[in-house]
C-alpha cells in the first residue's frame, strides 16, 4: 500500500486507529500536527517559516504543508496520513508524489463526539488525562496519581465541541467527496468499540 488517507471528526479515535493501522499494515504514520511541531521544535527553515503563520493564528498554506509532507514520502514504505490532506488542493498535490489507495471516513455522529469528549477530564496539579465514560478516576473528582482536584477544560464544553465538529464537517466535505467520486472512499462506523473499529478499517481497507 502507497497511502491511506484517514479522516474524521476530533473525538472520533483517529489517533488510537492510526497506531494500530500503521503497525498492521507497516505503513509510516505521518501525523501533521506532530510534524509542524517537530519542524518549529528543531528551528528548521520550514518550521520558522510555519510558525509565522501559527503564531498569527492562521492555517499554515497548503504549499508549505505540502513541502513538509512531500519530502517524507520518499521512503519504501507506505504512509497513513492523519491531519493531511486538509483542502482539495492539497489532495491533489499529494498525488503529484505519490498514489493514495484510500480515503478512510472514520464516521460518528455530533451528539456522539459531544458526549466523549464532554467526559474528558484533567488533573490540576500533574496534568492527567481522565474520561468519565472510559478511563474514570477511582475517586469521583480526584486524580488517581497525585489525589489533585479534576476539572473540564473550557474547550471541551459542549457547545464548543459542537462548534468544532461542525466546522469539522464543513472543512471535510469536499475531501470526502473528492475520494468518493475517485471510488476510493471507504466509510466506518466510528460508535463501535475500538476493536470493532479497527477489525472494519482492516477489512474495508482489504477489499479498498
Ligand atoms: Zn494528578
Amino acid at each position: 500500500m502507497k497511502a491511506v488517507v484517514l479522516l474524521g471528526p476530533p473525538g472520533s479515535g483517529k489517533g488510537t486507529l492510526a497506531e494500530r493501522l500503521a503497525d498492521k499494515l507497516d505503513l509510516v504514520h505521518l501525523s501533521t500536527g506532530d510534524m509542524l511541531r517537530d519542524e518549529v521544535a528543531r528551528g528548521t527553515d520550514l518550521g520558522r517559516e510555519a510558525k509565522k503563520y501559527m503564531d498569527g493564528g492562521e492555517l499554515v498554506p497548503d504549499q508549505l504543508i505540502l513541502d513538509m509532507v512531500g519530502g517524507r514520502l520518499t521512503g519504501p514504505r507506505g504512509v497513513l496520513l492523519d491531519g493531511f490532506p486538509r483542502t482539495r488542493a492539497q489532495a491533489e498535490g499529494l498525488e503529484e508524489y505519490t498514489a493514495v489507495d484510500a480515503g478512510l471516513f472514520l464516521e460518528l455522529s455530533r451528539d456522539e463526539v459531544v458526549r466523549r469528549l464532554s467526559s474528558r477530564r484533567v488533573c490540576k496539579e500533574c496534568g492527567a488525562n481522565y474520561n468519565l465514560l472510559t478511563k474514570p478516576p477511582a475517586e469521583d473528582g480526584r486524580c488517581d496519581r497525585c489525589g489533585g482536584e479534576l476539572y473540564q477544560r473550557p474547550d471541551d464544553t459542549v457547545e464548543v465541541i459542537a462548534r468544532r465538529y461542525d466546522v469539522y464537517l464543513k472543512d471535510s466535505a469536499p475531501l470526502v467527496e473528492y475520494y468518493e467520486k475517485k471510488g476510493i472512499l471507504v466509510r466506518v462506523d466510528g460508535s463501535r468499540s475500538p476493536d470493532d473499529v479497527y477489525t472494519q478499517a482492516l477489512s474495508a481497507l482489504g477489499n479498498a
